[in-house]
């Protein structure tokens, strides 16, 4: 008799998403307040540069995109090499994020600054790379939105290679934060709900998702906002895939949830639309061949690969 709980496909889902191929080895406990200045010292080392939500490229022969800048080659473009973070290790060497300070307009021809979104939704760089740009951008946006002790107020220190905050002055250590995300594909063998958000782009329509809350489940969070935005309740909910998000410092949690009702009441303050969609139509929609262009998101994102799996469920 096997074990029913590892039943599962060869290939977690969560390899699919956009993301997910980081593979820098993080070693994770041996982080400490010298580690910075220790990868810096190493020739190998490698760095991302970042500045306001954009990542430096280096444009290479026949357009290629290159992340990776050298020590000293990162030097003329004012990086605070004191607010470097060691994301890990590569088999090529030590690779750290740090924050650059020259404004896109002012950089040279040959490198250009891209904001996170359209690197990762363009396939700029590979997937190892986008991963380590995911990484590096969460850290980057936690420690410029957390430069003071939140119990006392004093200006905090960067310690153990980037991965804490530490308070000179009552002594509290502050450390990353994630926020969880549930996004869910409402689903039974014949249709899906589907939604529009009013950002979305035209003729997009996507899983409907929303922040897990403090003192919840995945599970009571997935059922609450589905029937908070659609007036949908839901018995099971199971859980799917999961993707950093680095806007700013997500993890979406992808699940799939069983109606229970039909009628769907939409919170228009949330969504612009939200409505039922049969198998046939959604395969259009992923193919990008529907009659009236409509679209579900792009690869990368994990809710292409509920929307994916569900269609290839049959
Ligand atoms: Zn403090």
């Amino acid at each position: 008799m096997s074990f029913r709980l590892f039943d599962a496909p060869l290939r977690e889902p969560s390899q699919f998403v956009g993301f997910a191929g980081n593979m820098i080895d993080r070693q994770s406990e041996n982080r400490a307040d010298d580690s910075v200045d220790k990868a810096l010292a190493d020739p190998a080392t490698r760095l991302l540069l970042m500045h306001g939500g954009r990542l430096y490229l280096k444009l290479g022969a026949g357009g290629a995109l290159d992340p990776w800048f050298g020590a000293t080659e990162s030097e003329p473009f004012k990086v605070s090499l004191a607010q470097g973070i060691l994301l890990g290790f590569s088999e090529r060497g030590p690779v750290l994020a740090v924050p650059a300070g020259v404004e896109p307009e002012q950089l040279p021809e040959a490198v250009k600054a891209i904001d996170y979104r359209s690197v990762y939704m363009q396939g700029l760089i590979d997937e190892a790379a986008a991963g380590a740009m995911a990484q590096g951008a969460a850290l980057l946006a936690w420690h410029a939105s957390h430069r003071f002790c939140s119990k006392c107020g004093t200006e905090s220190q960067m310690r153990a290679g980037g991965y804490k905050r530490h308070c000179p002055n009552c002594g509290t250590e502050h450390f990353p934060r994630t926020d969880p995300v549930a996004i869910m594909l409402t689903a039974t063998r014949e249709k899906c709900l589907l939604g529009r958000g009013r950002h979305f782009a035209p003729g997009m329509y996507s899983a409907l998702a929303g922040f897990i809350e403090p003192g919840e489940t995945i599970e009571a969070a997935v059922r609450r906002e589905t029937l908070e935005e659609a007036g949908i309740r839901l018995g099971r909910v199971v859980y799917h895939a999961s993707q950093p998000w680095p806007f700013p410092y997500s993890l979406m949690i992808g699940c799939f949830g069983e109606p229970l009702n039909d009628d769907i009441q939409a919170d228009l303050n949330e969504l612009e639309d939200c409505r039922w969609f049969f198998r046939d139509e959604v395969r259009l929609m992923l193919e990008r061949t529907h009659k009236d262009n409509l679209v579900t998101p792009p690869k990368g994102a994990i809710a292409h690969h509920l929307i994916r799996a569900w269609v290839n469920s049959e």
